[in-house]
């Protein structure tokens, strides 16, 4: 069964949702959810994480290139300092793709799991 408030997986017949603590919805055990419904869910689920680590890859790119542009500003290496603002600028794009599917991915979770209440 699941959450009908997070749409975590849970044991058949569990009081409380192991992930977030909700009581689990005595609707939502009646009516059994579909197969299809069920994996609408987790395939938002997985895109939100991929998501997020893309975000997480972009940031630490942003933050190695920032790091470096500095750097090599520091002992006046122009092209370093270039490729530096490079991967900044590129990692910046990458965080923001990234945040962007997983704020997508959240939403289409959300409404999902709004359908079973
Ligand atoms: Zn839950």
């Amino acid at each position: 069964m699941y959450c009908s408030k997070c749409g975590a997986q849970n044991a058949d017949g569990s009081q409380f949702c192991n992930k977030c603590g909700a009581a689990m919805n005595a609707v939502s055990q009646s009516q059994p959810i579909s197969d299809a419904f069920k994996l609408e869910i987790e395939e938002a689920r997985h895109n939100e994480r991929v998501g997020w680590v893309i975000t997480i890859v972009g940031i630490a790119g942003l933050v190695i290139g920032g790091y470096m542009a500095i750097n090599q500003a520091g002992t006046h290496n122009v092209s370093g300092a270039f490729s530096g603002i490079v991967i900044a600028s590129i990692g910046t794009f990458v965080a923001i793709f990234g945040f962007i599917i997983a704020a997508v991915n959240n939403q289409k979770r959300e409404k999902l799991i709004k359908k079973l209440k």
